[in-house]
């Protein structure tokens, strides 16, 4: 084991080197900083053949914000073990990890460099159509094998306790469900929208709904989250995607995994009008729309397959009660998705889809349509029966 200590280039290549396989001869390596990790810190080790890996390390703070933020190295543990796990269940989509050291806390695994990060390519107007197909196998797979629908009363429990992850829990916590309801000093609130901002801050009927989502999210363990599956955390190339970064991970409502993809969807479709022309905003758009059915559709048609064939609980085995379940975690996800939308817009972590708009009005504007989405989705949730309900009311405000 390693004493901890914050790796420099030459650490990171001796962890990998003494952790991997890969290079075989020692032949010459190099490590090279990537730049855009928010928490942690992440190299890519490579020798003169072109062979590589990363090495993740968490430091005891948040990178982006130095050592003003401590947060718990044990994320490390977390993400590797959630990684390993969902791994298990839906190997094709989920990131390798060759090697977890839990004194450096540092994790080595496969290097995705073929693939690209889907945030960038979907700002870019790009198009995967086996986006959905694959991320709803992976929602599916990992959420339903990790839950009590197969899980014994004792493993899940033990589970549950591996799994509690409180700091990280805590910044979902506030950073979601509390700072952008509140004139907290965390938050981002660009000017042009400050007075629809300050209107999230007194609206008592939104803040009961999101208090619901909330106590939700503190005390629903019903699956092994990534907790972050936000368009940053999925790599894709032309045949495949692949997620990353589950340091957020924990037991917890099943639609918060789902709410949190679908929201970023949601979020691109939105930003479209001020990241494209017309004609490319309108495709991107229908693409966007078309992904966010499929996803839902085919995330609840296997996790429905899977209830049917695979739920060791005899009482859980009963089909109204599984229909009622999935109806439940669609309602979660629609509102997850909401509060991810303004969240994005007024709360502390910001991304590009929106601040890479460089029209201020445009920005504005589009801000404004994700806080409405925001709203709309959170409130009318429990009315939405189905995902095409739920599309028509993301056209319709369009058109408002
Ligand atoms: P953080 O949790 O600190 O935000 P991420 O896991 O998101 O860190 O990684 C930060 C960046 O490092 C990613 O955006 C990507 O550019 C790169 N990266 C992380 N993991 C991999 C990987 N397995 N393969 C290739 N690049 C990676
Ligand atoms: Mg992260």
């Amino acid at each position: 084991m390693t004493e901890y200590k914050t790796f420099k280039a030459d650490d990171a290549i001796a962890f990998a080197d003494g952790h991997s396989e890969l290079f075989g001869e020692h032949s010459k390596l190099s490590a090279e900083e990537m730049s855009d990790g928010e928490l942690n810190q992440v190299f890519r080790v490579e020798n003169d053949k072109g062979t590589s890996v990363i090495v993740k390390q968490a430091l005891p703070y948040a990178r982006w914000a130095g050592e003003s933020w401590p947060l718990t190295t044990d994320r490390a543990r977390i993400e590797a073990e959630v990684l390993k796990l969902h791994r298990r269940f839906c190997p094709e989509h989920t990131v390798e990890v060759h090697y977890f050291d839990p004194e450096a806390c540092a994790i080595l695994m496969e290097d995705l460099k073929a693939y690209r990060i889907l945030r960038t390519e979907l700002n870019a107007g790009k198009k995967f159509n086996h986006l959905a197909a694959q991320m709803a196998k992976y929602l599916a797979n990992t959420l339903f094998y990790t839950s009590d629908f197969v899980m014994s009363g004792e493993n899940k429990k033990a589970e549950v306790a591996r799994f509690l992850n409180p700091e990280m829990c805590l910044i979902t916590e506030d950073l979601v469900f509390t700072d952008p309801y509140f004139n907290h000093e965390r938050n981002n609130v660009e000017h042009s929208i400050l007075d629809k901002a300050k209107n999230l801050w007194h609206d008592e009927a939104l803040k009961a709904e999101v208090a619901m989502l909330k106590a939700g999210f503190l005390s629903k363990p019903q699956a092994l989250l990534h907790g972050d599956l936000h368009s940053g955390s999925i790599f894709i190339d032309e045949q495949s995607c692949k997620v990353i970064d589950a340091e957020f991970g924990f037991f917890g409502p099943v639609g918060f995994d789902v709410g949190s993809l679908l929201g970023n969807l949601l979020l691109n479709y939105l930003a479209s009008p001020g990241l494209h022309d017309a004609a490319d905003c309108s495709e991107q758009q229908a693409y966007l729309l078309d992904q966010a059915e499929q996803l839902w559709l085919q995330f609840s048609e296997t996790f429905s397959e899977l209830m049917r064939r695979e739920t060791e609980d005899p009482m859980l085995e009963s089909p109204i009660y599984q229909q009622k379940f999935l109806q439940q975690v669609f309602s979660d996800a629609t509102g997850y998705a909401g509060c991810e939308l303004i969240r994005r817009t007024v709360g502390l972590a910001q991304v590009a889809d929106i601040v890479t708009i460089s029209d201020a009005g445009k920005r504005a504007e589009c801000q404004l349509n994700v806080l409405k989405l925001g709203r709309e989705l959170i409130m009318q949730r429990n009315d939405l029966s189905n995902i095409s309900q739920l599309l028509n009311l993301v056209r319709y405000q369009q058109t408002d």
